[in-house]
C-alpha cells in the first residue's frame, strides 16, 4: 500500500507575463519580463544580468515566445493538472517556492522589489492557496526593509498563504544576527508561518565560471544553509522565539550532523568568548526549531540518530528536472529502506503537515 507523503518543497511556474500583468501602472515599463535579445529569449531584470529561458525543442525551427511552462510540466502553473500529477505519484500536499520569482530578492530598487514581491505572493494565493488546501504557499518576504517586511507578513497571511520566504544569503552587512530582523520573527511566530530559505537566493548561484564550476556552484550554493542556519541557532534567534521554525529548503540533510557538532563545539570549548551565552547549546535549539528538506539524500536518513528526526523533511521537488517526480515512491523505497516505519512516516509526511497545515482528508 502506498503511503501518502507531503512534500516541503515543491515549485510553481510562473506566468512570464506575471508582472507586466500586475505591476501598479507607473511601474509596468520597468515589470520584469520576457524579451527577445539578438535573438535569443532572455528573462529580462531592472539591475539585474538578463537570464537565457530553456527553450522547448519543437524542431519546427521557428521560434515563438516561450510560454510560461515551456521545459516544465504544465502543473507548474494549473493547480488542477498539478493534482493530478501528484496523485498519480502518491503525494498529497506541498510547499509551494516559486521558480522565476527566485531572483526577486536581488532587484535594486526598492519600490520595484516590493511590487514584484507582492505582485507573486497575489498570483500565489489566488491561482494555488486558493484552489486546494493541499498547497501550502510560501510567500516571498524581501528584508532590505523591516517595517515593509512586518507588513507584507500581515498581509499574505490574510490572503491564505502559510509560510513565509526570506533570501538565504542575508543582504550585505544585514547578518540574520541583528537584532533589526527581530520583528520579522515575532510576525512569523505570531501567525505560526515557518520561515524558509530556499537554496540559491539572494545571491548569484552562478560564482564560478572556471574549471569544475558546475560542480563548485552546486556546492557553493548548499554551503548557504549551513551558515544561515549557525547564525539563528547561535545568535539567539531560536531561543529567543521558540515557537519560530526554520527551515532550510533545498540544500540536503546530510550536513547537519557536522553544524551541530560544530557550533556545539565552540560553544564549549571557547565558552569565555561566547555570546550571547544560551542556556543550551545550539544543536538544541536546531533540533526544537531548525528543519532541513531533501529528495534523495541518504546520509541525511542514515545520521537521523544524531540530528533527531524532527529536522528531516523529505521534498520532491516538482516540476524541477532534479525532483523525484515521477518516481517519488521508488526513490523512498531506496532511502528508507530499513528504517522504521513510523520514522519514515514523520520525516515523509506528519512533521510537514503539521508545520504547514498539510494534514491529509479523514487524518
Ligand atoms: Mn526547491
Amino acid at each position: 500500500m502506498t503511503q501518502l507523503v507531503n512534500s516541503a518543497d515543491s515549485h510553481v511556474v510562473e506566468p512570464l507575463d506575471l508582472w507586466v500583468q500586475r505591476l501598479p501602472p507607473a511601474l509596468k515599463d520597468r515589470a520584469p519580463r520576457i524579451e527577445e535579445i539578438d535573438g535569443v529569449w532572455r528573462f529580462v531584470v531592472e539591475g539585474m544580468p538578463p537570464r537565457r529561458m530553456g527553450m522547448p525543442s519543437d524542431g519546427d525551427g521557428e521560434r515563438e515566445e516561450p510560454s510560461s511552462s515551456s521545459g516544465f510540466r504544465p502543473g507548474g502553473s494549473d493547480p488542477d493538472l498539478r493534482a493530478k500529477d501528484l496523485d498519480e505519484d502518491g503525494v498529497w500536499g506541498e510547499v509551494l517556492y516559486p521558480t522565476i520569482a527566485l531572483f526577486g530578492f536581488m532587484i535594486p530598487d526598492p519600490e520595484l522589489r516590493w511590487a514584484s514581491a507582492r505582485a507573486y505572493n497575489d498570483w500565489l494565493a489566488e491561482t494555488f492557496a486558493a484552489a486546494s488546501r493541499r498547497f501550502a504557499g510560501a510567500a516571498m518576504i524581501p528584508v532590505q526593509e523591516i517595517d515593509e517586511a512586518v507588513a507584507e507578513i500581515e498581509r499574505v497571511s490574510a490572503l491564505g498563504l502559510r509560510s513565509i520566504m526570506l533570501p538565504m544569503q542575508a543582504p550585505a552587512d544585514l547578518p540574520y544576527n541583528l537584532d533589526r530582523y527581530d520583528p520579522v520573527w515575532a510576525a512569523a511566530q505570531a501567525h505560526g508561518m515557518p520561515v524558509s530559505f530556499h537554496v540559491g537566493t539572494g545571491s548569484s548561484p552562478w560564482t564560478e565560471r572556471g574549471p569544475g564550476g558546475a560542480v563548485i556552484n552546486y556546492v557553493e550554493v548548499g554551503l548557504g544553509a549551513q551558515r544561515t542556519l549557525g547564525y539563528l541557532a547561535a545568535s539567539g534567534v531560536l531561543e529567543r522565539f521558540p515557537e519560530l521554525h526554520v527551515v532550510m529548503v533545498e540544500c540536503g540533510a546530510g550536513w547537519l550532523a557536522w553544524l551541530l557538532e560544530r557550533m556545539d563545539e565552540a560553544f564549549e570549548e571557547h565558552a569565555s568568548w561566547v555570546k550571547p551565552k544560551l542556556a543550551a547549546p545550539p544543536s538544541f535549539y536546531v533540533r526544537r526549531q531548525g528543519h532541513v528538506t531533501f529528495g534523495n539524500d541518504a546520509a541525511g536518513v542514515v545520521n537521523r540518530g544524531f540530528t533527531g528526526i524532527e529536522p528531516l523533511l523529505w521534498a520532491s521537488d516538482y516540476p524541477h528536472p532534479e525532483g523525484t517526480w515521477p518516481h517519488t515512491q521508488e526513490t523512498l523505497r531506496r532511502i528508507f529502506d530499513g528504517v522504521d516505519p513510523d520514522e519514515r512516516r514523520l520525516v515523509t509526511y506528519e512533521t510537514t503537515a503539521r508545520l504547514y497545515g498539510l494534514q491529509a482528508s479523514g487524518d
